[in-house]
């Protein structure tokens, strides 16, 4: 469920302003997300979703309506957003925001149906923009992107909440819980990462770290609870253990109010024997650990902060606490040499057992990174944009490094190790892509950025697609089956 918009819903809800969340995914993911689905029919089942909105706004008459917007759905959210504007007129005000606006920034403002553009955090510019139609000022600001003329003017200060504390719980009274597959809820503990990862754009959507306290994550937790009747948890923070210290507090918490959890979350590879321990014992089922690589010069070029032998101690000691683990990698960073991607394989294989799966993902280069950013200094001479993507093509300075000889590497190394995963339906789906010689290098690099990796899945037939309900049902199957 997005918790993103029920933090929205809650805040300006808290400030006076009523919302209603209308969650499309839920409605129509198998068949819009994109690459999936019946394609032929995407038109059709747009309209199908156009007219449940239409609906939904005449009925509701709102002064807004805001769209949050990832890079696989963009397109059809624009599609969406036309619409809307031919059939209701310049009355209502359209606002996108989501993790790829904060990418994308004001470009997106290029779609002229779109009236504002919120970058980073969205309460307290939604806020802002809401106070300032109530009242009937102009609506331009510098807490988020807008247009003046043919100008776009603002976006230089966005605003975001200091002490995450403040904020109102998340509101899901829009959501029906049991239209999502599986009975989990989510929570950020902090906002925000402390690394400095030269291929992510974490820090375009969240300004800086923060962090809420122990004691306001252990009573939303509890209201999850006691309200809700949901006791599977997915912390959704960039980091969970950014501050360790935070992450113990949290967990003794639940520890001593005898909180019958479980929950999952993604971790840096810097887990000590302790932290583990109070974390299992807090409920902690599930870690999405990643390494990225098994090269350290690879690794200080990342940016990550990783130390491989503490990341293998790290794969080990949650194992030995009873946390099941899925691990995951990147392979091709534009001066990665062939020997740097055979030690990620050595590391892979030799912590292969400590974990329930294992994924790698082609580098991708996406906008607005640091590699995007300063491309000469990570070894990439030229970069090119398609438009309104997420990620770019780039050529490397050096050739043997291109897009084309390091994914070539990776499909090699996968015959190498893992014949069976190679041959599962996703594995030759990438096979013939990239052996395919009609199908452009461009088509075949943003191809493969729809792709990972499957290096070991957990308790499935290779000849099926993989499906991660099965590893949920495992890891928490204490808590589902009381
Ligand atoms: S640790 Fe994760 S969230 Fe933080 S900068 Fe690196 S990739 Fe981004």
């Amino acid at each position: 469920m997005p918790i993103n918009l029920a933090y929205l819903k809650s805040f300006l809800g808290s400030r006076g302003f009523e919302s209603k969340i209308i969650d499309l995914n839920i409605l129509y993911v198998n068949k819009i997300y994109a690459g999936d689905g019946d394609i032929k029919n995407k038109g059709k089942i747009l309209n199908k979703i156009f007219n449940v909105l239409k609906n939904e706004i005449s009925s509701f008459e709102p002064s807004v309506v805001a769209f949050s917007l990832l890079e696989p759905t963009f397109f059809n959210g624009i599609y969406l957003i036309k619409k809307i504007r031919s059939e209701f007129g310049e009355d209502i005000k359209i606002v996108v925001g989501g993790p790829h606006v904060s990418y994308l920034q004001k470009k997106v403002l290029d779609f002229r149906s779109i009236d504002v553009a919120i970058t980073g955090e969205g309460e307290l510019p939604l806020l802002e923009l809401m106070q300032r139609i109530e009242s009937g000022k102009n609506i331009s600001s510098q807490s988020y992107y807008t247009r003046k003329g043919d100008k776009i003017v603002g976006g230089n200060n966005p605003r975001y909440i200091k002490d995450l504390d403040s904020i109102p719980y998340p509101d899901y009274s829009d959501y029906e819980f049991k239209k999502y597959p599986f009975p989990f809820i989510c929570s950020i503990f902090s906002r925000g990462c402390i690394k400095k990862c030269i291929f992510c754009g974490v820090p375009n959507i969240y300004s800086g770290y923060r962090h809420r306290s122990a004691n306001n994550i252990f009573y939303e937790i509890k209201r999850n609870v006691d309200e809700y009747g949901f006791r599977v948890l997915a912390v959704t923070d960039s980091l969970l253990n950014a501050n360790p210290i935070l992450i113990k507090k949290t967990c003794k918490k639940i520890i001593n109010e005898n909180l019958d959890i479980n929950w999952m979350a993604e971790t840096h590879p810097s887990l000590s024997d302790n932290l583990s321990k109070i974390m299992y014992t807090a409920g902690c089922r599930l870690l999405y650990i990643a390494p990225e690589t098994g090269s350290q010069r690879i690794a200080d070029i990342m940016g990550k902060d990783v130390d491989i032998n503490v990341a293998e101690k790290s794969i080990v000691n949650a194992h030995n606490n009873g946390i099941n683990l899925s691990s995951w990698y990147i392979a091709g960073l534009p001066n990665e040499t062939s020997k740097d991607i055979n030690k990620t394989f050595n590391f892979i294989e030799k912590t292969k057992d400590y974990v329930k799966e294992i994924w790698i993902s082609p580098f991708g280069l996406s906008i607005n990174t640091p590699v995007y950013k300063n491309p000469e200094k990570f070894g990439v001479s030229k970069i090119s944009e398609v438009d309104y993507r997420l990620y770019c093509t780039y050529e490397t300075k050096d050739p043997l490094c291109s897009f084309q000889n390091q994914m070539k590497l990776l499909l090699d190394l996968y015959k190498k190790y893992n014949l069976e995963a190679y041959n599962s339906k996703m594995m030759r789906l990438v096979r013939d892509i990239s052996d395919n010689e009609s199908v452009s290098l461009e088509e075949k690099y943003l191809l493969s950025e729809s792709f990972q990796f499957p290096y070991k899945l957990y308790g499935v037939d290779f000849n099926e697609d993989y499906s991660y309900i099965k590893l949920f049902e495992n890891c928490f199957k204490e808590v589902l089956t009381n």
